[in-house]
């Protein structure tokens, strides 16, 4: 421990750059006193200045490191006196950094607010001496005068800019400019800080403080002051002027004459402002749901790590058990937090919550402002909030003596981060459980194979809710064989007469339907119209994908080509066709066909739009809609009674994508749309359009047979050697030219042969990754797959560090462990 007498010199930090290691840096004295581990500093780097997260404080330099004082820079600020980030937040970052081979740094910003991080950049301005030299200068047209007149012309360029102008001479010549003293350059903090929000406000005064004057209130100030009285005491400038329907001189008065007093206060922005909040149901458990909240009653009792998987199929009453769970960890004093996907933090829900817990619970999702998700934040980081609802990140949050944690349709995609720092918030859960001696609950209808791989070998406790509230039943799926269609309708119809059929004859009973495209990834995929076979890679059994330019087909798992045959090499018809991009145009023919119906359509641009999506599905529940046509999106969580056909067009594109998930993935999606159907009391149908009916993954899901579907999945898994049978990780090398790009993948792979001699782990690549092309990148791939874990981190540790020793530029390759999209 460090003692008073003795402040920190030297403060180690967590930088956000894509590196693993900490940097050391000098305190000034300044903040030596006040400097903790969990605050952050700014600090000079290169030529700019980040924001670095305080890892560690040192008295003295460990001189075993080698570290040459001389050399160290001094930090500029310190950012925190009260440190942002807890005890508990910095362990569980270096654990997910250590685990998932990334920066900590790294994870550390992603686990904080947008807004809480300062950087800094490279501001040039033109001098006086720069402008008359322009002046003088009539003719030439060099870049350097060029440079000159741009910055005459504005005020104040970044570098950033000014590089994006002229290109990569760019610092060269600011440098040159510099030394003339034509220019000069000076660091500019980018505030993109979030500040706390501050409102006028009005307070009531006690009487002694009213002036001595007997002259009465007049009607308007009277009215303000029962205002008041109503507020006790205390309301909003504006809401007062509002409510009182007065001007603000009347406020004037009142203040002059002492009976009230303007202020400013702090108010948190609340994202559920306005919400209308849900009437209390007050439910009783079924005996089911009885019989699993007692387990995790009794677990919560005892403190200690336990992890569940609720498997109960869609409908089964699971919200309720968690809401409840959570309630029982407040009582104990504890507070609880509860991950939810991307999308299924609707309005509804969040609605619910504040219902059940008022203002202890804290909303964190990424349709919130970047000021309300750090109010949110800090409500949770100040101990005012208890309850924490928030998507992939929210595991970070740093509430203290967390009880109980769950992770609601533990299965789904979205808590995979897909871009660095990789982490899957999922499995971050139950490690943060383990660390925090709290309960962890996965809930799913369709749990991941990885978890109820977890439930056989006796890692997680499983709960079951197999049937639904009021016993209703499960919607009746029925595959459509395409092959039929197309023999029938002979051209290139996309909808089957018995989808079109059962579209009419639902919307003549005024009931609503969902139509959904499952489309998914970017790459395109060759199929056989007759047979409905795609092609096959002969070593992985994943569909080959095709390459336009080169008119070859390729494997991008282990790199394996193919001629694109002009028969199907199975029923040898020659209705061979291409699968890909293209899908717009499906809303416009239901649009033709259904010219009477209110069809909308619900894709990543309503998404993005805030407020679009919540209006539309509004408008769906109140049946303002007939139709909602969308992404598998509209699968989840959506509760609409009066919805009685789900149709799916078009399942073979996410059966046939390039990864070894794909069945798993579609027989997901079929289970949750078929959730979606006959919510209400009227009886659900879904109709799955298919090439394919024979598939497993279609038939167990239509049955919503489960335990079928895992089996054979295994043993899929097994054979082929996949997760979780063997430890993946896939090494991603990018790169705008393609022969760096493959150089650098070629250093990787050597490495990591040279240290693989005892052969633990198959090597595969340097395939084209399926996004073989991004943000103009080519995309190379290696998958490594390991005996286990540990062998695949030391193989990864041993082979990144040998490969960048061998010039292998490290800044061109991501490492992803666990990867979940190899796309
Ligand atoms: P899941 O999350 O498993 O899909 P929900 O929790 O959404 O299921 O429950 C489905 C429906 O059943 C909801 O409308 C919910 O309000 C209702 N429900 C849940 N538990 C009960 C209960 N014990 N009694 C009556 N209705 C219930
Ligand atoms: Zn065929
Ligand atoms: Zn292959």
């Amino acid at each position: 421990m460090l003692s008073n007498q003795n402040p920190p010199q030297f403060a180690e930090l967590a930088l956000p750059l894509p590196l693993r290691q900490t940097f050391t840096y000098r305190l000034p004295s300044a903040f030596r006193e006040s400097a903790q581990i969990g605050s952050r500093l700014l600090v000079p780097f290169g030529k700019r200045n980040l924001t670095g997260y305080i890892v560690e404080l040192h008295e003295l330099l460990d001189e075993s490191l080698g570290i040459e004082e001389s050399k160290l820079k001094d930090a500029i600020e310190l950012l925190d006196e009260i440190p942002l980030v807890t005890a508990e937040i910095l362990k569980l970052t270096n654990w997910t950094a250590d685990y998932y081979a990334s920066s900590w740094g790294e994870v550390l910003k992603a686990s904080l607010p947008a807004g809480v991080n300062v950087e800094s950049e490279q501001i040039i301005v033109i001098t006086s001496t720069g402008r008359d030299e322009l002046l003088k200068i009539t003719t030439a047209k060099t870049v350097k005068v060029q440079m000159l007149r741009h910055l005459a012309e504005h005020e104040e360029v970044s570098m950033r800019s000014l590089t994006k102008l002229f290109g990569s001479s760019t610092s060269r010549n600011v440098r040159d400019l510099v030394n003339r003293n034509w220019v000069s350059t000076f660091q500019r903090t980018l505030s993109t800080k979030a500040k706390p929000k501050r409102r006028k406000a009005v307070r009531l005064l006690p009487t002694e403080f009213h002036q001595p004057e007997n002259k009465p209130l007049n009607e308007s100030q009277q009215k303000v002051i029962e205002i008041l009285l109503e507020n006790d005491g205390e309301i909003g400038f504006v809401e007062l002027l509002e409510e009182a329907n007065i001007s603000a001189s009347v406020i004037q008065t009142l203040e002059k004459r002492g009976f009230a007093q303007t202020f400013v206060r702090e108010v948190f922005r609340d994202p559920l402002i306005g919400a209308k909040i849900p009437n209390a149901q007050n439910l009783t458990l079924t005996d089911e749901q009885t019989a699993v909240f007692t387990q995790l009653e009794t677990a919560l009792v005892s403190a200690s790590y336990k992890a569940f998987l609720l498997y109960g199929v869609t409908g089964s009453g699971k919200t309720e058990i968690y809401i409840r769970a959570m309630r029982s960890a407040l009582d104990k004093g504890k507070s609880a937090l509860m991950l939810v996907p991307e999308i299924a933090l609707t309005p509804v829900f969040s609605r619910r919550l504040r219902q059940v817990f008022g203002d202890e619970v804290a909303i964190l999702h990424s349709n919130l402002s970047t000021g309300e998700r750090f109010d949110e934040w800090r409500r949770i980081r100040s101990g005012s909030a208890k309850v924490v609802i928030g998507t992939r990140s929210a595991i970070f949050a740093p509430l203290v003596n967390v009880g109980i944690i769950i992770v609601d349709e533990e299965h789904d995609g979205s808590y995979r981060q897909q871009e660095s720092p990789f982490y899957n918030a999922r499995d971050v859960a139950v490690v943060r459980a383990n660390f925090a001696n709290a309960i962890v609950v996965l809930g799913s209808a369709t749990p991941s194979l990885e978890t109820y791989f977890n439930v056989e070998q006796g890692k997680y406790t499983l709960l079951n809710l197999p049937n639904r509230i009021g016993n209703r039943p499960l919607a009746k799926a029925e595959l459509v064989d395409m092959r039929n269609a197309f023999k029938e309708q002979g051209k290139d119809e996309v909808f089957s007469n018995e989808l079109l059929t059962a579209i009419t004859e639902t919307h003549s009973k005024g009931e609503q339907s969902i139509i959904l495209l499952n489309r998914r990834g970017y790459s395109s995929f060759v199929l056989c119209r007759s047979c409905g076979e795609s092609i096959k890679c002969k070593n992985c059994d994943i569909t080959l994908t095709y390459h336009r330019r080169e008119n070859v087909l390729m494997c991008h798992y282990c790199g394996f080509r193919a001629k694109v045959p002009t028969v199907c090499p199975l029923c040898e018809s020659k209705f061979i066709y291409f699968v890909g991009e293209g899908t717009e145009q499906l809303e416009d023919i239901l649009r033709r066909k259904f010219s009477g119906l209110r069809i909308e359509r619900i894709d990543r641009d309503t998404m993005n739009r805030r407020g679009r999506l919540e209006d539309i599905l509004q408008n769906f529940a109140e049946h303002k809609i007939d139709m909602l046509v969308g992404t598998q999106m509209l699968a989840k969580g959506h509760d609409f009674p009066n919805v009685t056909l789900v149709g799916v067009v078009s399942v073979d594109a996410g059966l046939a994508l390039p990864d070894f998930r794909s069945a798993e993935r579609t027989f997901q999606l079929l289970t949750q749309v078929a959730g979606r159907a006959g919510r209400g009391i009227l009886q659900g149908r879904v109709i799955i359009q298919t090439f394919h009916p024979e598939h497993y993954a279609l038939q167990h899901a239509c049955r919503q047979d489960y335990d079928k579907f895992y089996a054979e999945e295994v043993r899929f898994r097994k054979n082929l050697r996949y997760p979780p049978f063997v430890a993946l990780a896939s090494i991603l090398v990018h790169h705008a030219s393609l022969n760096f790009a493959h150089d650098n993948a070629q250093i990787l792979k050597e490495s990591l042969q040279k240290f693989n001699l005892e052969r633990h782990a198959g090597i595969l690549g340097p395939a084209p990754a399926p996004l073989a092309r991004l943000k103009g990148e080519h995309r190379l791939q290696i998958l490594v797959k390991a005996v286990n874990r540990k062998k695949l981190r030391e193989l990864l540790d041993f082979a990144l560090h040998d490969a960048q020793e061998k010039f292998c530029d490290m800044k061109t390759v991501n490492v992803e462990i666990d990867p979940i999209n190899l796309l």
